[in-house]
């Protein structure tokens, strides 16, 4: 069976190492890929934000099944396109991509469903922003509606901070873009955990919890970034807190989109704060997380390509998701600068080392230039093990770190440090 992989960071890196040990796989395409992938899939450099190129592109090589790991081709479409063409694809439509790719759907969905999350109020005007920030209380929370790579949320810790930070993000100086619809949240406090189910239209099915570490800097300071690294434990939630989240959130969801006539099958990724009144969900995600994919996929027992296949024939009911019990992580290696300005083309070393010890190196901004490994993005490397113990596999990870480099990398040395202060 050959599949096709559409991404290039870390996230797909792990998807195509967790399809390489399918037994029914037989080749791996991946679009663009990276410098990483290259020993299990062929890597085409395309751009794959343009429709055209990827519908191409699936044409020419009609693989038996495409899996899309970034949220810009499934708000764009891409499952519709290639549906539409008849190709097996795993992931939700652009109309049910929308959980994510739409603030204000989401949050007017969940409200509709009676999905508990933050109050919120809809803006598309900076009148509407003024008024309404009358009704929260400060610090208030003002996200851009639209796919925003993680920049688009900013906590405001007064009413005019937030008239400004809204004020920016409709002229477009916040975001490159103008943005025509902002949320404003109320501020939640608590721990923050990110779920995965499985979806197939009627069933969500539970994977794993997870907990990603966006700030860039240890102890959760200094700007927002993709994700420094990201943990999964079987202790992250209680079982009834499982059942909870897919009884009150996960299966709501899937029951939702289906009356609504979108349908939603694929990941969903369900961020949630665990508040004193109780979880409440910060955001979705329609697709694998980044970096928790990576830590999630180590302790996948079962094949991951009976998970894609139960999403698209509607039979995730019926399919056993086996987890490694115990830990796993992983720990990213950025490019100094960021989530600011970095310099891309450095030359990476240590990488020659065998997974003898049981770490398992994804790439993510990684290219290949005159035969030489470099960098190629913020997020270069994520570097990922799993263990019976999270320190035990922490320990591995950041042995492995020492003998890695290139200049002006930098990693998080306290991932995990939730999970091992309790
Ligand atoms: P990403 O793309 O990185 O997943 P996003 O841009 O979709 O993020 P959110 O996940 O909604 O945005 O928010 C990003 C972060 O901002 C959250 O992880 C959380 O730390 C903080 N945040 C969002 N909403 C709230 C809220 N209502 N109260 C407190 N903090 C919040």
């Amino acid at each position: 069976m050959k599949v096709l992989v559409i991404g290039g960071g870390g996230r797909e890196h792990a998807l195509v190492w967790a399809l390489h040990k399918s037994p029914s796989v037989t080749e791996i395409v991946a679009a663009p890929g990276n410098g990483g992938m290259g020993e299990l899939a062929r890597c085409l450099p395309v751009d794959v934000n343009n429709l055209h190129t990827m519908v191409d592109l699936v044409a020419v090589e009609r693989p038996d099944l495409t899996v899309i790991g970034p949220e810009v081709p499934l708000a764009l479409g891409l499952v519709d396109e290639l549906e539409s063409r008849r190709y097996r694809v795993f992931g939700p439509t652009k109309d049910a991509a929308q959980l994510e790719s739409s603030k204000a759907f989401a949050k007017t969905f969940m409200q509709r469903h009676g999905i508990p999350t933050a109050e919120h109020a809809l803006c598309t005007t900076l009148d509407e922003v003024r008024e309404s920030l009358l009704r929260f209380s400060v610090p208030v929370v003002v996200k851009a509606s639209g796919l925003a790579a993680g920049k688009g949320v900013v906590i405001c810790n007064t009413r005019l901070e937030a008239e400004r930070t809204a004020a920016q993000m409709f002229s477009g100086v916040l975001l490159g873009a103008a943005e025509t619809e902002v949320v404003l949240e109320e501020f939640l406090t608590g721990e923050e955990v990110s779920f995965f189910a499985l979806c197939d239209g009627k069933h969500a099915v539970p994977i794993a919890a997870a907990q990603d570490h966006k700030r860039v800097g240890e102890g959760d300071t200094g700007p927002n970034t993709g994700g420094m690294g990201a943990y999964s434990t079987d202790g992250l939630l209680t079982p009834a807190m499982r059942q909870w989240i897919m009884h009150n959130v996960a299966q709501k969801v899937v029951d939702g989109m289906a009356s609504e006539g979108t349908p939603f099958k694929g990941i969903l990724f369900i961020g949630l704060m665990m508040t004193p009144r109780g979880p409440m969900v910060l955001e979705f995600n329609t697709r694998w997380g980044d970096p928790e994919t990576e830590a999630i996929v180590l302790r996948l027992e079962t094949d991951i390509l009976d998970l894609f296949n139960a999403s698209i024939d509607g039979t995730a009911n019926t399919v056993v998701i086996r987890m490694k019990p115990g830990a796993s992580a992983t720990v990213i290696a950025a490019s100094g600068g960021y989530p600011g300005k970095y310099v891309s083309g450095l030359p990476i070393t240590g990488l020659d080392q065998s997974d003898d010890d049981g770490v398992i190196v994804f790439h993510a901004g990684t290219a290949i230039k005159d035969g030489q490994l470099v960098t190629a993005g913020g997020r270069v490397l994520a570097v990922t093990a799993e263990s019976a113990d999270l320190r035990d596999a922490l320990n591995k990870i950041y042995e492995r770190l020492k003998t890695i480099s290139f200049d002006g990398m930098q990693y998080r040395r306290d991932i995990g440090h939730r999970a091992l202060r309790s």
